[in-house]
């Protein structure tokens, strides 16, 4: 192939957001900010104040408060190591040679890519870049005994191919103990996630602030990107939007519980959010809840081979969770298992009962769903979700319980909490499918000027337009003013200013009603007083 042919074929790659993520755009963010703003306002009313928190986190944070055993840890969190691009690029190079020797890749390459990474960790370890873990030390060791074998390796000519050395598979084979355990197991730098929800996150701030000497409850609240590494479709993202509330520390009076959930429908209220549905249950606490699962436990092995695979192993891992099942199939046998509520020791029947009486005090309207449990190990006693109209299957637009057991569980100490996380991407959706998305907003006023002087006086007329709060758009080139209004027409502009030689000269400017075509000349002073009775 000719050096111009190779060059035609090479077309540069396109880019495309990663699964499960995707760009927002305008108009739609319009609407976005209007929902955040309206979040702003209510929870500011019930005397909530705003916190901003990382976006990863060390992953033991989450494993610990989440479960173990739920799937956003098993199965959806996106865990990586906290490495710089250098050392994890020296790394790879060494691991790509060893597992995927390619033609370059002689002994010479490989020798020149161990010794830098060697190079590089150990200043990484010692500068403190890459924490010491004392359980690492035996990769290290393996590395060095591994890279010090190879530097010793006695090849005729290094610069041959590694696939074509012969015994050089067998001799990188033989440093098995050695430099392959070491290159898979050596860690540049400690595990990261990337939250998936940030409940986990305010209780570690909560602690770490010292918020516990606050007067209390803390009441938080947060928005921001979650990530989960689900198998993305409608509703269902990697990378989602949550608005959350917390409620931290003081007493665990059902008004609290109450409350919390009045904000969120008074804001779904604000938002005029249709086909909002309430439910709530209470999961008892460590007392009551561990006999329960007991009894579920045997209920459900007496049926086991009715039930499906997943609910099956779920039977010894987390019996609660069979009751989320949407199977079919199972809907039946689920309908004849023991309820909580019968279940719940006396506090937590009196929490439930007083929670509930708080809620109809305040007119939340709510029905009772014994099957909602929750996919998090953290909650206890009451739990919540609101389902909302036009979402198809993913119609939870939010989740929430009390968990007061977590600030503990994380080293702080015993605190009651509370809270909520709205997933914004459905509210959003259910927002559009209900027509309440607010229509493309169109700019207030396109200048069409001609000529240099015009221009001058344009941009001035601009920034004294923008200065009212007016949106306006000013072409950077000169237009014909057939092209310019045709232009204002397309960006559904209101109005259109035109500024000639004409205009300019005589200080008067005329303003074109694009609506009717109408048009009149004022004074610059008379213009803007009209503009703001106008628009
Ligand atoms: P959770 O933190 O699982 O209780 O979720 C709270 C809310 O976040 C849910 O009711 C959903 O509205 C939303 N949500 C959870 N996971 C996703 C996701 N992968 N994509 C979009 N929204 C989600």
């Amino acid at each position: 192939m000719s050096e111009g042919a190779a060059k035609k074929e090479e077309k540069p790659r396109k880019f495309h957001a990663t699964r499960g993520t995707r760009d927002l755009l305008p108009p739609e963010t319009a609407l976005w900010n209007r929902v955040e703003q309206t979040a702003h306002e209510v929870f500011a009313t019930f005397g909530f104040g705003e916190i901003r928190l990382p976006v990863f986190e060390p992953s033991d944070l989450f494993v610990r408060s989440i479960g173990q055993e739920t799937d956003v840890v098993q199965k959806e969190m996106y865990i990586f190591e906290d490495a710089r691009g250098e050392i994890w690029l020296a790394r790879e190079n060494v691991r790509n040679s060893i597992f995927r020797p390619a033609e370059r890749s002689s002994v010479e390459v490989l020798k020149g890519f161990l010794n830098d990474f060697q190079v590089r960790i150990q200043a990484a370890l010692r500068s403190g870049e890459v924490e010491h873990d004392p359980g690492q030390s035996q990769y290290y060791k393996y590395f060095s005994d591994g890279v010090e074998y190879f530097n010793k390796l006695v090849v005729k000519d290094p610069s041959v191919p590694l696939q074509f050395l012969d015994k050089a598979q067998e001799e990188i084979e033989r440093m098995g103990p050695f430099l392959k355990h070491a290159i898979v197991g050596v860690r540049i730098g400690s595990f990261v996630v990337l939250r998936p929800e940030a409940t986990a996150s305010v209780c570690r701030a909560y602690i770490e602030h010292g918020m516990q000497q606050l007067p209390q409850p803390v009441k938080l609240y947060y928005m921001g990107p979650m990530f989960r590494r689900e198998r993305p479709q409608k509703g269902r993202y990697r990378q989602f939007y949550q608005i959350g509330a917390e409620v931290l520390g003081g007493s665990d009076a059902p008004a609290i519980d109450a409350e919390v959930i009045e904000m969120v429908m008074a804001f779904f209220d604000r938002l005029e959010l249709q086909g909002v549905q309430l439910e709530i249950n209470s999961i008892g606490c460590r007392d009551c809840r561990p006999k329960y699962v007991e009894l579920l436990r045997a209920a459900l092995l007496k049926v086991k081979d009715k039930l499906g695979p997943d609910s099956q192993r779920r039977i010894e891992t987390n019996p609660l969770r069979v009751l989320d099942s949407k199977l079919e199939s199972e809907q039946g046998i689920i309908a004849t298992l023991p309820h909580i509520a019968v279940h719940l020791c006396e506090e937590c029947a009196a929490h439930y009962a007083a929670v509930k009486h708080q809620l109809e005090i305040r007119g939340v309207i709510y029905r009772e769903n014994w099957r909602l449990v929750r996919g998090l190990d953290y909650y206890m006693r009451t739990t919540f979700e609101i389902t909302a109209q036009g979402l198809g299957s993913q119609n939870a637009v939010c989740g929430g319980g009390r968990y007061d057991g977590l600030v503990e569980l994380l080293g702080g100490p015993p605190t009651k909490g509370i809270g909520f996380a709205i997933g914004e991407d459905r509210l959003i959706l259910s927002l559009q499918e209900s027509g309440k998305a607010p229509a493309q907003q169109g700019r207030d006023v396109y200048i069409a000027w001609m000529g240099e002087r015009a221009h001058a006086t344009a941009i001035r007329a601009a920034k004294d337009l923008r200065k009212a709060g007016f949106s306006v758009e000013l072409p950077p080139v000169e237009q014909k003013f057939g092209k310019a209004l045709g232009q204002a027409d397309k960006l559904g502009a209101k109005y259109a200013l035109i500024l000639g030689d004409n205009e300019v000269s005589e200080g008067l400017w005329t303003l074109k009603t694009l609506a009717d075509g109408s048009q009149a000349k004022y004074t610059e002073p008379d213009l803007l007083a009209h503009l703001r009775k106008s628009l």
